[in-house]
Formats: C-alpha cells, structure tokens, sequence
C-alpha cells in the first residue's frame, strides 16, 4: 500500500485503510505496546471505568479489531458485539478470545458508516482508535446514534491534540519520525503506520469533534482530556 497524502476519493480511502490494517493485524498488539511505550493499555482501562458496562446489557464496540476493549467490557458481564470492517483483524481477535476461553462475544463484518443492525438495539456504542479511520464519520455518528436504545451512551476513545505548551512538537517529532521507524523494524510496513500517523493529524481538534457528535443528535456531550489531549475520550447520550 502506498500512500500519497492529496484527498483521495471515499471508496478509495476505504479500501486503503482495509490494506493497512490487514497488513497490520498480525503485529497490531505488539506494535501498540512498542508505540505507545504500553500506555495504550492505562488509556483503555481507562475509558471502559468511564463507559461503565454491566452485566446483561448489549455494548456495540465498533472498529473493535483484535478485541482490546470487548475483552474488558465482557469481563465485567455485558454482552459484547465486537464489529470492524477488516476481516484480518476480527480473524487475530477471535484467535485470542479461543486462546483466553472467552466466549459470549458476537464478531461482525461492518462498515461503521452503514450497520447492518436494527434500531435501538444496544445499551452503549464504543469506539477506541477506531473513528479517525473511518471515511465518513458524521455518518458513522448518526449510525452509532440510530443503533443506541434511548437513554443509551455513546464512548470514543482517539488521539486528539495535546495543548501542553512544547508537548505537542515532541510528540510531533516521535510520531513523524519513530513511529514509521518501528512500524519498519516490527511490522515491516512503514507506509501504513505513516499513515496511521497522518490520520491523527488529520482528525479534528477536541472541540470541533465534540461539535460533530452533538449535530449527530447526542446530547450532555463531554470530553476528558488525557495528556493536555493527546488521547481523549468523547463521550454522548442519546436522550
Ligand atoms: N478498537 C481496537 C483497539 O482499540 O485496539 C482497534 C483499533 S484499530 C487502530 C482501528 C480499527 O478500525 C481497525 O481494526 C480497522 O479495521 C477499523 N476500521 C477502520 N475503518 C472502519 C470502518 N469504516 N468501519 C469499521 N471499522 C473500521
């Protein structure tokens, strides 16, 4: 896969983020850790303590790819429907759920911008380094929105921009530099995670994806912060 960063055409974005991360899906844990310096899991823990799942009700965890956050939420009792539009990735997460006996999660083929599912068929909606990937996202946030049950919560996790004064230029630095480096030396594919670097400068600022998720139809929209907003969580209800 090969990326020039110019605008590119919806299905062409599409089938481009389906080669990253099949080229990906084998290393994708590993490179996590290596990338992230194991952060990655804090920030996870973190946002499922704030979605808060419960025992009999029906989570939807989009992008869910190798499982990271439906093997949280099912460890505290939901019912989780794991959904990603990459095959790969669902085939690496139904191998760890065998590997760690878990059972009782659903995995789906799904494009986020058009699920496949009823209306109002789940208790929460979430979506962890997924949303930046997606080509369409006020379509997948009125999706996400259509598929809540009233009273239901919608949770995204996603790199955002840190406004730590100096901060944001190391982390700059590493990303542009280091990350594709990595994705080298451990996945052998740098062009895929210049990529996955590129999408996070790309996706709109804390406010402004605040703002797309109340034109969706959520309201007491929030937002946390974590590294003056490097990653944070958004999250929404549907009232
Ligand atoms: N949520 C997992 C986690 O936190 O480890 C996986 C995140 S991974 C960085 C991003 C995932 O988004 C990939 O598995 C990719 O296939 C999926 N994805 C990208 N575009 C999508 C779309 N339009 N619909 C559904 N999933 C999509």
């Amino acid at each position: 896969v090969s990326f020039g960063y110019q605008q590119v055409d919806p299905a062409e974005k599409t089938r481009r983020v389906g080669g990253v991360f099949s080229n990906v899906a084998r290393r994708y844990d590993v490179m996590n850790d290596a990338m992230s310096g194991g952060m990655h899991r804090l920030w996870k823990n973190r946002f499922v303590r704030r979605v808060k799942p419960r025992a009999g009700e029906d989570i939807l965890d989009m992008a869910g790819g190798t499982g990271d956050i439906a093997f949280r939420m099912a460890d505290l009792g939901a019912s989780v429907t794991v959904a990603d539009i990459n095959p790969d990735m669902l085939a690496v997460g139904m191998e760890r759920a065998a590997d760690r006996a878990q059972t009782g999660l659903v995995w789906t083929e799904q494009n986020a911008e058009t699920l496949s599912f009823d209306a109002a068929m789940f208790d929460a909606y979430t979506i962890a380094f997924g949303i930046r990937n997606v080509t369409d996202i006020p379509a997948a946030l009125a999706e996400a929105h259509r598929v809540l049950r009233y009273g239901g919560r919608f949770f995204c996790l996603e790199f955002s921009t840190t406004l730590w004064p100096g901060f944001g230029e190391i982390y700059d630095a590493y990303s542009h530099k280091l990350v594709p480096q990595l994705g080298k030396w451990i996945a052998d594919d740098e062009d895929s995670y210049r990529y996955l670097v590129e999408s996070i400068r790309r996706f709109p600022d804390m406010a402004r994806f605040e703002a797309m998720i109340a034109e969706a139809g959520f309201v007491r929209t929030k937002v946390e912060p974590m590294l003056g907003g490097l990653v944070a969580i958004h999250s929404g209800w549907k009232v």
